[in-house]
């Protein structure tokens, strides 16, 4: 028996119609509970009362708390892109990685939609974007994130929100920028503070930059969406996109983003100041894996 859970190929056809992509495929996953799942959802889907509705939603973020614990691995009851959407998306994910080269990576960050869009259409070192590939990045967009397992909130409405440079300040040798205020100036106390070992990580990401990392480790992630989940946010989710950044030690590269932050200098420094506070500490109830990297500068949420 196929366990997987495909999103439809529906989705595809059915944009702005965020009522059809719930009643497919996704609802499902409820009506049908994986008895082998290791973290099963109850099967309450027409629970009346709003205590059971309350318990039924208790249960939802319990069980995303759970599996966000051995972030990788596949459940029973994740949800997939199709394999046509996969092969979909892996194209997108690599008309988006040519777009990249092309703009060079600190402009990659701050790149919008409608931006990108051009870029492929103007420069055949990228090549336009098909309207399939279209429909699947805006379907991605507008297809509630809670479903395949990510509980944070959504922060950007639309997919074509635009950064504008006047607002930023590109961080010397990082190939990242920052918001003015709050988050530049938690960035310069921390510069201050800690040792010069600090780098910025990762700082602003545009929606597309951030719908770039979610579908390259969707792909990585052989098309489970809540497994990409549990890594990435969504694009449109990241609060990378409205002010958070990520740091991490020196010399320790691409490992900045594992538990291996937690045993630096850095980590130590920042937990020994007391004012950083954490997106998704351990057991954050978003579903998201512990990111003791990620600096949390909007409070708002
Ligand atoms: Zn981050």
């Amino acid at each position: 028996m196929n366990r997987r859970k495909f999103i439809s190929n529906v989705l595809l056809s059915s944009l702005g119609s965020g009522l059809a992509l719930n009643s497919l495929g996704i609802l499902e996953a409820y009506a049908n509970p994986q008895s082998n799942s290791r973290h099963s959802r109850p099967a309450k889907r027409n629970a009346k009362s709003t205590e059971a509705q309350g318990e039924q939603l208790d249960s939802h973020v319990k069980d995303a708390v759970n599996k966000a614990k051995d972030f990788e691995l596949d459940y029973a009851d994740d949800i997939y892109l199709s394999k046509r959407q996969s092969v979909l998306l892996r194209s997108i994910l690599q008309r988006l990685t040519r777009l990249q080269r092309l703009v060079g990576y600190a402009n990659f960050n701050l790149i919008s939609y409608d931006s990108a869009l051009l870029y492929a259409k103007r420069y055949s070192v990228v090549g336009q974007f098909t309207k399939r590939e279209i429909a699947l990045i805006e379907a991605l967009f507008v297809f509630d994130a809670s479903n395949y397992g990510f509980l944070g909130k959504k922060v950007s409405d639309n997919l074509t929100d635009t950064i504008a440079r006047k607002d930023v300040k590109k961080i010397a040798g990082s190939g990242h920028y920052l918001y003015k205020g709050d988050a530049l100036k938690l960035y310069q106390k921390l510069k201050k503070e800690l040792n010069s070992d600090l780098i910025l990580t990762s700082g602003i990401r545009s929606v597309v930059k951030q719908l770039h990392l979610f579908i390259a480790k969707t792909d990585k992630s052989a098309g489970n969406l809540s497994r990409a989940a549990r890594s990435l946010a969504p694009p449109g989710h990241s609060f990378h996109g409205i002010g958070d950044f990520d740091v991490g030690q020196k010399g320790l590269g691409a490992a900045n983003f594992t538990s291996a932050f937690i045993n630096t200098d850095i980590h130590q420094q920042l937990t020994d100041l007391g004012l950083i506070a954490e997106r998704y500490p351990e057991s954050n109830p978003f579903g998201v894996r512990h990111e003791p990297w990620h600096i949390k500068v909007i409070q708002d949420a």
